[in-house]
């Protein structure tokens, strides 16, 4: 079945991220999600990236047009009918991912693929929750999808040949680099990424150095673009928790024990850039 239709569910920073990239890529594109604030945010996200491109003169701004024209949105699920894949995008959470499943199992045809998102949420439970296992894949992307090369493939228990040979040709016409994870907690990056981002936060824990010290030794110790606190920040101290929780429960080893400073900073609400302080103060609250 060739894919010329993509739906993507959920419009925020990943999802207009993954609509973007798919428009861009040629694909018919419609973005759904539950509230119509959400969804124009999500399009003046996509229009402010694609007005980058242009002065960066990597596309011309009829290029940009071409792209826009090619994304519908809707609040209506049942309008990703006619899509031949749905990636999904939208919060993580458990609970909520196995509802959308249920849901899109039931409103689309079953030769329809179901790719998800998810950072951290096992791919065989949310298959489970259809009636097509053998047609759903996680697809992971990372922020700023425009910008970031990779795709993390992961295939549940059941998860068919034919759905992976289609979602690799998709990720490909993306002009993405994909990697292929077993389903396990964390998959390929966060497994290592974040017990790196947790270490870090130890070594202030237990007083080893300041921030900037860490930040200023891994970053040219080993010229990494930025250190790992000021990664955290990026990310948000909260999906660094919530990754860490999901690592620590899921593979039961005290070695992905959640720092108790990354805890605190979660509670005082430091969650990093996005509430305008982390580990470093962006004059915030
Ligand atoms: P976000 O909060 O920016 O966006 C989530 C969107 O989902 C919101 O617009 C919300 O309205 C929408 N939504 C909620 N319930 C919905 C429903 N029932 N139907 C349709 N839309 C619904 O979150 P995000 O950062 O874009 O993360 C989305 C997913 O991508 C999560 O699974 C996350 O783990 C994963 N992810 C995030 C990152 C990252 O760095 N932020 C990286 C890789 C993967």
């Amino acid at each position: 079945m060739g894919i010329e239709r993509i739906g993507v569910v959920g419009a925020g920073q990943m999802g207009n991220g993954i609509a973007h990239v798919a428009a861009q890529a040629g694909f018919e594109v419609v973005m759904q999600d539950i509230s119509d604030a959400a969804l124009e945010r999500g399009l003046a996200t996509i229009r402010k990236n694609l007005g980058r491109q242009v002065r960066k003169e990597r596309l011309t701004q009829d290029q940009a047009d071409a792209v826009i024209a090619k994304i519908t949105t809707t609040t209506a699920v049942s309008a990703l009918a006619g899509c031949q894949l749905v990636v999904e995008a939208a919060t993580e959470n458990v609970e909520l991912k196995h509802k959308i499943f249920r849901n899109l199992s039931e409103v689309l045809g079953e030769e329809v693929i179901l790719a998800t998102n998810t950072s951290s949420i096992s791919i065989t439970a949310i298959a489970a929750c259809t009636a097509r296992p053998d047609r759903v894949i996680g697809m992971h992307f990372m922020n700023p999808v425009p910008v970031m090369k990779l795709v993390e493939v992961i295939r549940g228990l059941a998860t068919s040949d034919e759905t992976l040979a289609a979602v690799l040709e998709v990720a490909e016409r993306m002009g993405k680099t994909t990697v292929e994870s077993r389903d396990m907690p964390g998959f390929i990056v966060n497994r290592v990424l974040m017990p790196y981002i947790n270490e870090a936060v130890f070594a202030v824990y237990e007083g080893i150095a300041s921030v900037e010290d860490v930040d200023t030794a891994m970053k040219l110790g080993t010229n990494v673009p930025m250190g790992p606190l000021t990664l955290a920040d990026f990310i948000g101290l909260d999906t660094c928790l919530a990754i860490m929780e999901v690592l620590h429960e899921g593979l039961g080893d005290g070695k992905y024990r959640p720092c108790p400073l990354l805890r605190k900073y979660v509670e005082a609400g430091w969650l990093g850039r996005k509430a305008g302080r982390g580990f470093y103060n962006y004059g915030g609250r």
